[in-house]
């Protein structure tokens, strides 16, 4: 039987939330070409999570427990997926699509003579290959697309593209890899990793509830605000890419189609228009609350609720709110 592999993407000695949709994505189109899910771990500490990996669909955990495959190093994670897709039987990989695994399976899509589909929203078999759904144009149209016969299949996903979803699986059986490297993949490592996120904040891509601030702020301070709100009500903070590229937030925190793609329960957009770029980050949010002084704002065109008015007057005003309701 054939395996679709699934790469986790892990961080901080866990896996993300965007591996278990993986997982989630794998059993649906496993149901249907039957082949078994393995999961790949590399880096140390996937034996603390094989049993989370097997309950949303792992049936295997190919586990290559080395520093030497930890963190954003290229070339030696290559190689051992390589190693598994030339001394197995692989149908297909799934992995987030961030800038890291694109990396990654792109140099194992040319060794291994397969073709790429890289920031899917979904994915489905059609004619026992996956097929791939991308939004283009910001989201105003679909494109779907599949590898050619023959080749193996690689397709990269958009966090939070899929929601995860636990199945009924037990544990996986646990496969120890041994990579011997070549001389290209030694020559870098990873020496230090510094965290840039300050404080307890919580990603976005992750975050139940994210506030994001755009060019209406009108100046980087206005993100203090964004800042004091979030941290009233636990949420994650975005920005939009005029407010990135006007130097007022990191470009890590840019929310949409050259950003990061959420879907929090709640997404409060302060003095953001609603570009379709923007929108094509942040639509699948399930509550969108734009406060925008203009009542004309296209994000009110997809918006649950929505205030309009100054931000500067709304904000504060909501942040003295919620702490008197908390007691604060
Ligand atoms: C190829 C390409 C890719 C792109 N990718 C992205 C992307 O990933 N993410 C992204 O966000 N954009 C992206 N853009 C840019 C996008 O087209 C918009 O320019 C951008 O989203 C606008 O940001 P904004 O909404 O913050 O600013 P603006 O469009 O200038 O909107 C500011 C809003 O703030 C309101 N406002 C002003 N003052 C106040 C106040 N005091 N109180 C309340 N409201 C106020 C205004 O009414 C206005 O609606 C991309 C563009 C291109 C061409």
């Amino acid at each position: 039987m054939s395996e679709l592999l699934v790469l986790i993407d892990h961080g901080a000695g866990k896996p993300r939330k965007v591996s278990l949709q993986l997982l989630t994505a794998a059993r649906r189109l496993a149901a249907e070409t039957g082949d078994t899910i393995a999961a790949v771990w590399l880096g140390p500490g996937a034996g603390d999570h094989a049993e989370t990996l097997g309950r949303f669909g792992a049936q295997k955990l190919y586990h290559w427990d080395s520093e030497d495959a930890h963190g954003y190093v290229t070339l030696p994670q290559v190689e051992a997926l390589q190693k598994i897709v030339e001394d197995g039987d692989v149908a297909g990989i799934l992995f987030a699509s961030t800038n890291h695994t694109k990396d990654v399976a792109s140099r194992l899509a040319i060794r291994c003579d397969g073709g790429i589909i890289t920031d899917c929203s979904d994915v489905e078999v059609e004619g026992g290959r996956i097929l791939g759904t991308k939004e283009v144009f910001g989201g105003d149209m679909i494109s779907k697309a599949k590898v050619a016969e023959g080749k193996l299949q690689l397709f990269g996903l958009n966090t939070n593209a899929v929601a995860a979803e636990e199945g009924d699986g037990g544990a996986p059986e646990v496969v120890s890899l041994d990579v011997s490297l070549s001389e290209d993949a030694t020559k870098t490592k990873v020496v230090s990793v510094e965290k840039q996120v300050s404080g307890e904040r919580p990603d976005i891509a992750e975050a139940a509830t994210v506030v994001a601030g755009g060019r209406g702020l009108g100046e980087e301070e206005g993100f203090r605000l964004m800042e004091e709100l979030a941290d009233t009500i636990g949420a994650g903070v975005g920005a939009s890419r005029a407010a990135t590229d006007a130097g007022w937030y990191p470009h890590r925190f840019q929310i949409g189609q050259t950003g990061r793609t959420i879907s929090p329960s709640l997404y409060i957009g302060c003095g953001i228009s609603g570009a379709i770029q923007h929108r094509a980050g942040m639509q699948t949010a399930q509550n969108i609350v734009p406060i925008n002084k203009d009542p004309d704002a296209p994000i009110f065109s997809i918006a649950d609720f929505g205030v309009v008015g100054d931000l500067y007057k709304v904000v504060p005003a909501l942040i003295e709110e919620i702490k008197k309701r908390k007691g604060d």
